[in-house]
């Protein structure tokens, strides 16, 4: 049988027939920030109650309750449309979970809520031109909403009978049904292998969804005889050429939301397929070949897309774009100013979310200003965005946080450890990162296997812990390397 609910309505208008899969969004975003989300699939959201105050272990987020209830407080002001372009800053020391948070401020907001990290290097990078990436990651974030409305079938629908296949005009009930209802699938799957003068007639006839259609026996031709839920009796035919319909069919209008991103809209029509599948269709919103996402580009695909919204067929789903390691990106380079892109009155603005584990320190672009000292300005931000930002601040774990996370992640990844190798690991974190930490549990569960153990037992974390370093341990490995290399003779220090 086929599944009806997919089959696109004969007669979509020009916005409907746009519309991509609903798989796009997703299949659309790089491996690389695929990865970066995959290590907080744990989080599902900020883990508050219903007083706004975070419960101690909720939702994957364990601690880190003071800035969980920031974050539901930022939360709100979205809700309520009062976002005015404030960016959120989320201050604090490396693996303190800024990521987590952020990405749970936008499971909050809705599960087809677009996410998109990114890190502060990628903005303004020398290789690719000035604003691209940032641009990118701005649509990438910004979600559309498309509800379209289709006349599905509701009922049982079988396959044709190889005698029905070669003669179609033999099943009558059940040839017309499978054309009524699902046109455009039965063309592009080509699940019904019907003649293929068939397809040609009722395309010629304009065929649409719903319409009771008569095809003659001889030559095959098409005839539009009335809607589905008209009965033969009320056309002026002879009986026998009455095209029934099997009892208890269903027509019924549904609507039906996709979530694609501006992103994969750019993206589909800066490479049109030139077929006939969805993606292609959606390849062709912009008239003209093109071979790059332009500012023109996406200047004409945001006319469409407001169109969209006018019509009242899509609407837009702000999402959250999250800059880290802020005090990389080169906020001002030459003329161009990336700042622009957080005048956010735009409706097509995500959320914007920035962090950093900086103190004070140079802003990058600035090396040779003030005397070749360089601007240096709190957390690497130049003061007109910080000025904009939302500050909140995120604190190192204690033992039992660490320990707990540490356990979650088990839990979602399916390794087994024991209670004395969860207490090495969860110092490890302490002492160095909870990144760090949940970094060696893969590896350390791999050899746990090769050393035929079940679970990961403290021997596999010390061999972890002699095979790779955290970042201390290599950085103070090199300077005392440097420190033996430079010896005592040329007393360089
Ligand atoms: P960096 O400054 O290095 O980018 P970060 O502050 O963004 O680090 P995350 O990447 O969010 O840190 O956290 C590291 C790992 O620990 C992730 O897998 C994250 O999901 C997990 N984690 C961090 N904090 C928590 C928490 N409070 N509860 C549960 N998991 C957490």
């Amino acid at each position: 049988s086929i599944q009806v609910d997919d089959v696109p309505m004969a007669t979509t208008t020009a916005a409907n027939s746009a519309i991509p899969s609903a798989t796009t969004s997703t299949t659309t975003g790089s491996t690389n920030r695929d990865s970066r989300i995959h290590t907080h699939s744990h989080i599902k959201g900020l883990g508050l109650g219903s007083d706004g105050m975070a419960l101690p272990i909720s939702q994957g987020f364990v601690g880190q309750t003071q800035a969980r209830e920031a974050l539901g407080i930022h939360l709100g002001l979205l809700r309520e449309g009062r976002y005015s372009g404030r960016p959120l800053l989320l201050v604090g020391p490396p693996g303190t979970g800024k990521t987590a948070l952020a990405l749970a401020l936008s499971q909050e907001l809705g599960s087809k809520v677009p996410f998109c990290p990114m890190v502060g290097s990628e903005v303004f990078s020398g290789e690719v031109k000035k604003t691209e990436v940032l641009s990118g990651g701005f649509r990438r974030a910004i979600g559309l909403r498309i509800k379209e409305t289709k006349e599905v079938y509701e009922g049982e629908v079988t396959e044709l009978t190889p005698a029905e296949t070669e003669n179609p005009l033999s099943g009558y009930g059940k040839t017309i049904s499978h054309v009524i209802v699902g046109l455009k699938t039965v063309k592009g799957t080509k699940q019904l292998r019907l003649d293929p003068s068939i397809y040609e007639a009722i395309q010629k006839e304009r065929v649409v969804v719903g319409d009771v259609i008569y095809i003659e026996a001889n030559t095959g031709a098409v005839k539009r005889v009335g809607r589905s839920d008209a009965y033969a009796t009320e056309f002026d035919l002879e009986a026998d050429e009455y095209v029934p319909l099997p009892k208890g069919d269903v027509h019924k209008r549904k609507e039906l939301v996709q979530d694609v991103t501006l992103h994969d809209l750019d993206m589909a029509n800066a490479r049109p397929q030139g077929g006939q599948d969805i993606m292609s269709v959606m390849g062709q919103l912009v008239k003209g070949g093109r071979t790059e996402v332009t500012d023109k580009l996406r200047r004409e695909i945001n006319k469409v897309v407001d169109r969209y919204i006018e019509q009242g067929v899509a609407e837009l789903v702000p999402g959250v774009l999250f800059i880290d390691e802020a005090s990389l990106a080169t906020w001002h380079q030459g003329r161009s100013n990336a700042l622009i892109y957080f005048d956010a009155e735009s409706p097509m603005s995500p959320y914007v979310v920035l962090a950093s584990n900086r103190a004070n320190c140079v802003i990058r672009g600035t090396e040779s200003d003030n005397g070749g000292h360089g601007v240096v300005s709190p957390h690497g931000i130049p003061v007109d965005l910080l000025d904009r930002c939302m500050i909140v601040r995120t604190y190192p774990y204690k033992l039992d946080e660490v320990r707990v996370v540490l356990e979650t992640r088990c839990r979602v990844e399916g390794t087994a450890v024991s209670p004395e190798a969860l207490e090495k690991l969860a110092n490890e974190g302490i002492q160095s990162s909870l990144r760090y930490a949940l970094q060696l549990l893969t590896p350390a569960s791999i050899i746990a296997r090769l050393s035929g153990r079940t679970q990961i037992e403290p021997q596999d974390v010390s061999e972890m812990n002699s095979l790779f370093l955290d970042a201390k341990r290599s950085a103070t490995l090199l300077r005392e390397m440097q420190g033996s290399a430079a010896g005592p003779q040329n007393g360089s220090s």
